[in-house]
């Protein structure tokens, strides 16, 4: 893996780090105090090629790869982890899309992705008693002529309220575990998809999360995604990549958090000298330095491996265990070394915080990130 970033990486990377400094972050205190969605700021992110950057020019996107995929994350995570899943969630959207369907599929809907027509994608695996095991759901999907008809509850879905592309997983055959899951892709808007309530978040407030519910929600034959009974396959290779999207959301929020505990910690007088003169706060920023450093690493080679079509399931998961631990243990600390002033929201630390809380939760939990890392580790020692 070259450590080196090619042109098209600095680019993008330094795209986002202006979008998020000029643009995003002067607004996260704003949104997440007032639970704002930031609807306008995603027609931005479409004109700058941030709603697509692994997706090829011709549907709208940037073409730049992973590894650029996953620097942009990480410099608007660490602007507004809020926006951040939003994005992350319309490029895994995007790229489930133009990976499984059919060319018609890709023109209308990987399109509407990039371009911001959608304002955003979102991803409805989740159910209200189907979370680490998707295969449990009870949403259907029953073939009548020329249309599939919907009918289930969806739980947790991030941007629901706001997506006009929903990927949406439904049982359509009573085919034990996940062998009966089918893929359809849903039009926000459509008659029988019912929003449901917008959940009270300890963070990421200004994303939204709503239930979705599908009462005979009817949809043309052609929205199904990939094969019919092949929809946990789908599910499971949009995860894969989605885990590089959230561990670079944790490494963009971690840096956030050290960048302003350096700032902090350099100005607070306490014995008459900087904080940051204190050897035990000083050697505290240096293992959050490393710890940082380890997550981009695990999560860079991580998109590296996408990138060039190496098998990257484990990794991934790797990347995304360690990077959300790490955001929260270094977002602990932040807290810890503004001493009072991190425990009120004049300084940002204590909603990078609140950010980091999730992200050992969704897309997958830590436990569930640790069973298959040990499938994939005791698979290489099996033969
Ligand atoms: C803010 C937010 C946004 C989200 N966005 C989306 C979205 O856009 N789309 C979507 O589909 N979902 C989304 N989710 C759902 C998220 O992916 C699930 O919450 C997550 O997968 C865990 O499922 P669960 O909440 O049902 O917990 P459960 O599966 O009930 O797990 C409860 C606990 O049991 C543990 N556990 C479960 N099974 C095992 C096991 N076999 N071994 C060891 N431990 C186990 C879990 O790790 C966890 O600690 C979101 C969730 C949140 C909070």
């Amino acid at each position: 893996m070259n450590l080196e970033l090619t042109e098209t990486q600095t680019l993008i990377r330094d795209t986002a780090r202006k979008f998020a400094k000029e643009k995003v972050a002067p607004q996260a205190r704003t949104f997440d105090r007032e639970e704002i969605f930031p609807t306008a700021l995603f027609k931005e992110l479409a004109e700058l090629g941030l709603l697509g950057v692994n997706l090829p020019a011709r549907y709208g996107g940037a073409e730049a790869g992973v590894v650029a995929y996953s620097l942009a994350m990480m410099e608007i995570a660490a602007a507004c982890a809020s926006t951040s899943v939003a994005m992350s969630v319309t490029n895994m959207c995007a790229e489930l899309i133009h990976a499984f369907a059919t060319e018609a599929q890709r023109e209308r809907f990987v399109t509407k992705l990039t371009s911001g027509e959608a304002v955003v994608g979102a991803f409805a695996l989740s159910e209200p008693h189907a979370g680490s095991d998707p295969a449990a759901m009870r949403t259907t999907a029953v073939r009548k002529g020329d249309t599939w008809v919907l009918n289930g509850s969806k739980q947790w879905i991030t941007s629901g309220a706001h997506a006009g592309v929903i990927v949406v997983w439904a049982r359509t055959s009573q085919q034990p575990g996940n062998k009966g899951l089918s893929c359809f892709i849903v039009e926000g808007g459509t008659k029988g998809l019912i929003i449901g309530k917008h959940e009270d978040k300890m963070g990421l407030r200004s994303s939204n999360t709503v239930s979705l519910t599908f009462e005979d929600c009817t949809i043309p034959a052609d929205q199904l995604l990939g094969k019919e009974g092949e929809g946990f396959k789908l599910a499971m290779v949009a995860l894969d990549g989605g885990r590089i999207g959230i561990a670079s959301q944790a490494c963009g929020v971690a840096r956030a958090a050290l960048e302003a505990t350096v700032r902090y910690t350099k100005d607070r007088q306490a014995f008459k000298q900087p904080v940051a003169e204190f050897q035990v706060p000083r050697f505290m920023m240096a293992d959050m330095k490393v710890q940082l450093s380890a997550a981009e690493l695990l999560t860079l080679r991580a998109a590296y491996l996408k990138e060039t079509g190496k098998p990257f399931t484990r990794e991934a998961s790797m990347a995304k265990l360690y990077a959300s631990e790490m955001a929260n243990r270094v977002c602990d600390k932040a807290v810890q070394l503004h001493g009072g002033y991190g425990y009120i929201d004049e300084f940002p630390v204590e909603r990078y915080f609140r950010d980091a809380r999730v992200q050992t939760i969704y897309e997958g939990t830590s436990e569930v990130q640790r069973m298959v890392i040990a499938r994939e580790t005791l698979k290489l020692f099996n033969s």
